[in-house]
C-alpha cells in the first residue's frame, strides 16, 4: 500500500467514525482532497483510490494540471483567494467555489458562468471571530449579501465556508463552527445545505458541528512547501 492509499483509507475512516460519534448519517460528510502545490500524479493517485472532489487554490496552478486529467471525471472545487481578473477562468474551469466573499465576484461568477454548463455552486466564506485571515463576509452581513445572490441566474449558492483560527483544543475547535452553523440554520433556507468545515487539524469538531464537506490537504497529500492559503 502505498502513502496516499494509507492516508485516504485513514481519513476515510476518520470521517466516519465521526459521523457516527457525531449521530449523524453516514456518509452525509464529503471529502474533498486539497490538491494545491501538488502534482498530477498524486490527484491521479487519489482518483484511481476512488476519489472524485478534489480543490485547489490558485488558479494559475489548477489550470495547468487540470488538462492533464480531462479522462478522469473529478469534481473540481476552487477553494482559495479571488482576484476578479481570475473570475472567468474560475467560472469555466471550477464545479463549486467555496471562498466568495462579495457581490461583485457572485455577480462576475454568475455571468461568466457558461451557458452550457450547470449553475455553479458557491459557498461564501465567512470571517467568523478570531479567524486568523482575514477575507471573508462578517455574520452581520451574511443575511443580506445573501439577498443580492440568491437569484444571480448561473450560481447556486449552497452554503458557507470557513476557515477558523488554529486551535488545538478540541472544544476550542468546535465553538466557531457551532456559531456559525446556529446562525445559518436561522436563516431558515433550506437551500443551503453546505457547511464547507474542517481541515486537516480539526476535522472531528467540524463533523461534530455539522460539516458536509471536509477540505483536506496534509493529512492526504503531506506537507506542502509554500503556504496554505494565499
Ligand atoms: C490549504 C487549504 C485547506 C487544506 O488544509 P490542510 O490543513 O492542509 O488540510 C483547506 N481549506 C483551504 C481554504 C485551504 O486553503
Amino acid at each position: 500500500m502505498n502513502e496516499i492509499e494509507q492516508r485516504l483509507g485513514n481519513i476515510n475512516s476518520q470521517i466516519r467514525r465521526a459521523e457516527i460519534e457525531a449521530g449523524r448519517d453516514k456518509g452525509c460528510v464529503q471529502l474533498l482532497a486539497v490538491s494545491k502545490t501538488k502534482p498530477v500524479a498524486d490527484i491521479a493517485a487519489a482518483y484511481h483510490l476512488g476519489q472524485r472532489h478534489f480543490g485547489e487554490s490558485y488558479v494559475q496552478e489548477a489550470l495547468r494540471k487540470q488538462p492533464a486529467l480531462t479522462a478522469n471525471n473529478i469534481t473540481w472545487h476552487f477553494i482559495g483567494p479571488i482576484q476578479s481578473n481570475k473570475t472567468k477562468a474560475i467560472a469555466t474551469n471550477f464545479s463549486w467555489v467555496h471562498s466568495v466573499d462579495r457581490l461583485k465576484i457572485a455577480k462576475r461568477l454568475s455571468e461568466q458562468r457558461p451557458e452550457n454548463l450547470p449553475a455553479l455552486n458557491i459557498c461564501l466564506q465567512i470571517n467568523i471571530s478570531g479567524e486568523e485571515t482575514k477575507s471573508g463576509v462578517l455574520l452581520n452581513e451574511l443575511p443580506q449579501l445573501i439577498e443580492e445572490i440568491i437569484n444571480l441566474p448561473n450560481i447556486q449558492l449552497r452554503g458557507v465556508m470557513a476557515i477558523p483560527e488554529l486551535q488545538t483544543d478540541y472544544e476550542m475547535q468546535r465553538k466557531p463552527y457551532q456559531q456559525l452553523f446556529q446562525a445559518v440554520r436561522q436563516l431558515n433556507r433550506p437551500e443551503l445545505d453546505t457547511f464547507s468545515f474542517g481541515m486537516s487539524g480539526d476535522l472531528k469538531a467540524a463533523i461534530a458541528e455539522g460539516s458536509t464537506i471536509v477540505r483536506i490537504g496534509t493529512a492526504l497529500f503531506g506537507a506542502r512547501s509554500y503556504p496554505k492559503s494565499s
